[in-house]
């Protein structure tokens, strides 16, 4: 009994070192795991950050390319666009790249009117998720935040278009000499400070406005004087008193679209419109899956009119 308990205690403390050991080990295996893990973590963070800045140099580098080709006014189709392979042209006026839609069975033409707002930016930037372009039909705005606005439009391929200077209608309606005057303002603004001179209008309340009844007036004159106006056949009913909710705008535009396959789709950029900017997305996925192909605005798209003509 005593050499046994005597056995039993001299084992005791070798099996505690080596629980110990094993203890030990363990931590250490741990720890080791832990500090690769850790050690992995920022490396590939590391690597995530030097590809991001790569990819935003080259990005750089191809704006800059494509806006010197632009000033050149040599720009070639571009080889390794799906979208637009094939004839497309440079519209020189306004410096915009002309889209051959006949090559497309359904196309859909988003337009935002009013702007530039503090959403521009913002659906510029979903515009670019989705590798498409819009139509951005403008008033005349002066502040710099404005004109930074104006211009990012044209940097990022989407169509500049008049909708008048001032938007007050008893002013732009009033008579030819001020719907003359408030046009050619706009062109100039966006002349001087952008570099762009468009022809490309649409009438503040569409052409088929009834606060006037001059306009067959007016539409005489843009025909006379080089410019081609756009109506819209999809309103997404975003400029209503009561703002729409996302569903609604989302509801609008894709029901009014599917009746057409060449839509010219009504929303606004405007501080007031943040569903608008919401329902973006969604909408152009649905229109995507259905088989709609998003282009600008440009001199040689088909027309959509009221009923004035
Ligand atoms: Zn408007």
């Amino acid at each position: 009994m005593e050499d046994k308990s005597s056995a039993s205690q001299s084992l005791d403390p070798r099996r505690r070192e080596r629980i110990n050991r094993y203890k030990k080990i363990i931590v250490i295996t741990n720890f080791t795991i832990l500090a690769i893990a850790v050690i992995g973590c920022i490396i590939l963070l590391i690597v995530v950050s030097k590809l991001n800045n790569r990819i935003n140099d080259l990005e750089e580098a191809s704006r800059q390319e494509i806006s010197k080709e632009k000033e050149s006014g040599n720009i070639e189709p571009k080889e390794d666009s799906e979208q637009t392979s094939t004839a497309e042209t440079i519209d020189l006026q306004n410096r915009a790249i002309q889209y051959d839609e006949s090559q497309y069975e359904k196309v859909c033409y988003l337009t935002f009117d009013d702007g530039p707002s503090i959403y521009t930016e913002q659906i510029l930037d979903i515009l670019d998720e989705y590798g498409i372009k819009a139509t951005f039909f403008v008033n005349g705005k002066t502040d710099d935040d404005s004109i930074k606005r104006y211009q990012e439009i044209v940097k990022r391929d989407s169509t500049l278009a008049m909708h008048s200077y001032s938007h007050v209608f008893s002013q732009v309606y009033s008579s030819l000499d001020e719907f003359v005057q408030d046009t050619e303002k706009l062109r100039k603004l966006l002349k001087d400070k952008v570099g762009i001179d468009t022809n490309i209008y649409r009438f503040p309340g569409g052409s088929s406005t009834t606060t006037t009844d001059k306009i067959e007036e007016y539409i005489q004159y843009l025909d006379e004087n080089g410019y081609i106006y756009f109506d819209w056949n999809v309103s997404s009913g975003d400029a209503t008193k009561e703002k729409l909710t996302v569903d609604e705008i989302y509801n609008n535009v894709i029901s009014g679209t599917m009746q057409h396959s060449n839509a010219v789709v009504l929303m606004h950029d405007s501080a007031k419109r943040d569903t608008t900017v919401e329902a973006l997305p969604m909408i152009i996925q649905k229109l995507t899956q259905e088989g709609y192909v998003f282009l600008p605005i440009t001199t040689s798209s088909t027309v959509v009119h009221h009923n004035v003509n």
